[in-house]
């Protein structure tokens, strides 16, 4: 078999923005890692691929996760209801310390085989032990963005950190036949000093890769980084040239001033929004209307899953949507297709990844297939509504990255689940004991 043709399916390939061209029924051929032809009719051309039935399906390019910290999942339902910074520094941080790196590879594990049940094919991530975290994204044939977590102690920890993210970038940008890519993760404007981030851009500069950071999440930071610097986070980062010369992936970006939205728009700078994880840490709302009204690149992310608590891009689509309705009191801001690109075609360029998030022909075949033949998925007026305000994880039956056929009705190919869930919920215990 040199190829998989997925035949007489629902097609929806966020590739265009033409009404009658949204979604239709046809064939989609993939060839080695890649989307060869998007058709109707392709079996006689590709008579040697093997089939998959798409009949009473759907099929679209996987989810985009843009900013999470896959591991957290370790700590799920392990500290909730509580203000950010004492859920950090009392909850949080103190566990995270005891942390090894069995725990990051079986978090990462765990974390992945989630995303993939729910269609996320591509994730971005920013933890520790990130050699761990690569090892689980390279077995499982997800596709990640990674990124070793930066926090500024004293100058010897702080160039120490700096050597192994450059170790890190050259041991694994590019490596699982290209899946991997890395960035570097200076964890954000509080935790890091300006001149340290100053560093850590130069040598992302130097290495060719972008920046991965969080940015005025909470209140409490950019009154922080006022009183300290007489700046706001977004234009301290802008005057330090944290926006020039390489792609940067912003997460959350909650507080902005008016200029702060000219300055992430003008750069071109990825947004991550992680609606649920404002909702549950009560960040605040994101001027995301705003910023897609003035050309901001914009992706979706679920945060960790010690604040969301699930890694569920279908439920954070749907989140997103609601909460910017009412939180605008106007039913019409962020359609469904907007929401739907979001989470992948514009996530992926949130990522800086050109050739993933569509199903156009010579994209990576990052594709997902959703079973329609249930009642809450019944009719089907709209498949792309159907999508974003009814479909349930549950409803993903398989996954294909780069190619690979990675679940198939709703079984894990490439991992094994019931070691994955024993193993988490073993070291997990063991975990907040340690503390
Ligand atoms: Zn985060």
């Amino acid at each position: 078999m040199s190829g998989l043709l997925i035949r007489d399916t629902i097609i929806v390939p966020v590739d265009n923005e033409k009404k009658d061209k949204l979604w239709f029924t046809g064939d989609v051929a993939i060839e080695e890692s890649k989307i060869k032809e998007v058709g109707k009719n392709l079996q006689g051309k590709y008579r040697d691929f093997e089939i998959i039935e798409g009949k009473n399906s759907l099929t679209m390019p996987g989810f985009v996760n843009c900013h999470t910290h896959a591991a957290m999942t370790m700590l799920r339902g392990y500290a909730d209801d509580l203000p950010i910074i004492e859920w950090l520094s009392e909850k949080i941080w103190p566990c995270e310390e005891h942390l090894t790196e069995k725990d990051i590879y079986w978090g990462t594990k765990l974390a992945i085989s989630e995303m993939v049940k729910s269609g996320t094919t591509t994730f971005a991530d920013m933890y520790s032990f990130m050699d761990q975290v690569a090892y689980a994204v390279d077995e499982s044939g997800i596709r990640a963005s990674l990124s070793r977590g930066i926090i500024g102690k004293d100058e010897e920890k702080d160039e120490l950190a700096l050597r192994e993210s450059e170790e890190f970038v050259k041991e694994w940008h590019g490596k699982g036949e290209g899946r991997i890519t890395c960035m570097l993760g200076p964890h954000a404007p509080y935790t890091c000093s300006p001149a340290y981030i100053k560093k850590i851009k130069k040598l992302a500069n130097e290495l060719g890769v972008g920046i991965h950071i969080h940015l005025a999440e909470a209140l409490s930071e950019v009154e922080d980084i006022k009183s300290r610097y007489k700046m706001r986070p977004i234009e301290l980062m802008d005057s330090i040239g944290l926006f020039t010369g390489g792609h940067v992936l912003a997460a959350h970006c909650v507080h902005l001033s008016k200029e702060e939205i000219n300055i992430l728009v003008n750069n071109n700078v990825g947004i991550a929004h992680n609606p649920q994880s404002n909702m549950k840490l009560a960040s605040g709302i994101a001027p995301l209307p705003i910023l897609l009204e003035k050309g901001a690149l914009v992706g979706l992310g679920t945060d960790g899953a010690a604040s969301n608590n699930n890694l569920d891009m279908l439920e954070e689509m749907r989140t997103c949507a609601l909460f910017h309705k009412v939180s605008t009191m106007d039913p019409t801001v962020l359609s469904a297709y907007q929401v739907l690109k979001m989470s992948t075609r514009e996530g992926a360029r949130v990522l800086g990844l050109n050739d993933v998030g569509t199903l156009a022909v010579g994209q990576k075949a990052d594709v997902i297939m959703f079973d329609l033949k249930k009642p809450h998925m019944t009719p089907l007026h709209d498949p792309i509504a159907n999508i974003v305000y009814s479909a349930q994880s549950a409803d993903v039956k398989t996954v294909i990255v780069n190619g690979k056929i990675i679940m198939k009705d709703r079984s894990l190919i490439t991992m094994d689940e019931e070691k994955i869930i024993f193993e988490a919920q073993r070291l997990g215990e063991d975990l907040v004991k340690r503390k």
